[in-house]
């Protein structure tokens, strides 16, 4: 397994480097933000682990520009950040990190989310758990879900907002039900979660997300050809 590591800090790089290595990875450093990116897209690693504060480009804009590229769209990215500030912007969809780190953690907090990711986007398995409708797959055994073979990734909310609908294909579901069923309360003030995760659903499923149908002053459901 190859891994990039873009880090200004020298030393952390390199005490990265070095743990990695024992784990059996190959390893690759960069100190600046320009040269991560032209290392990524030179080297097409398994996995990136990306500070979020470097010179020359933000981690922020590194991550972008490997989402925004096809043949990197998928790598996983690990975001190092030295305070807690942005993670909710990192992770989120306008960034597109897949897991993050604050700044001291361990070697080992690392690998676990290092494993955790991989166990995520290893080559998929089909089970029972996969549902299938049109180009939109979903694995609930993996918490994965891809539109025509591409990974979509989402928070573990939208995982399960999207899990439940097409669990009931055709059928309408209430936004007091989806706010039970994927919040665990029922509350009619705070139905408009509900909408707000609807609406990031399917933006981020692109063409499938036309499948999520919107029934008026009642709620959704998932809509099959
Ligand atoms: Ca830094």
């Amino acid at each position: 397994m190859k891994v990039v590591i873009v880090e200004d800090e020298k030393d952390l790089a390199e005490l990265l480097a070095f743990n990695l290595q024992k784990e059996g990875w190959q390893t690759i450093v960069a100190l600046d933000g320009r040269s991560g990116l032209d290392t990524i897209l030179a080297e097409l690693p398994d996995l990136v682990i990306l500070d979020l504060m470097l010179p020359e480009l933000t981690g922020i804009e590194v991550c972008k520009q490997l989402r925004r590229q096809e043949k990197t769209a998928t790598i996983p990215v690990i975001m190092v950040t030295a305070k807690g500030e942005e993670i909710d912007r990192v992770v989120g969809f306008e960034v597109g990190a897949d897991d993050y780190l604050v700044k001291p953690f361990s070697t080992r907090e690392l690998l676990l989310r290092i494993k955790a990711i991989l166990r995520r986007t290893a080559s998929p398995v089909e089970t029972e758990k996969t549902i299938r409708h049109g180009a939109l797959v979903i694995d609930e055994e993996r918490h994965l879900v891809t539109v025509h073979d591409a990974e979509v990734t989402l928070t573990l909310t939208e995982f399960k907002l999207l899990a439940i609908l097409a669990m009931r294909p055709g059928r309408m579901q209430s936004r007091e039900r989806l706010l039970q069923d994927v919040w665990g309360y029922s509350s009619d003030a705070d139905t408009r979660t509900v909408d707000t995760h609807i609406t990031r659903l399917r933006s981020k499923l692109g063409e499938a997300g036309e499948m999520i149908r919107t029934v008026r002053g009642y709620g959704y459901k998932l809509e099959i050809a």
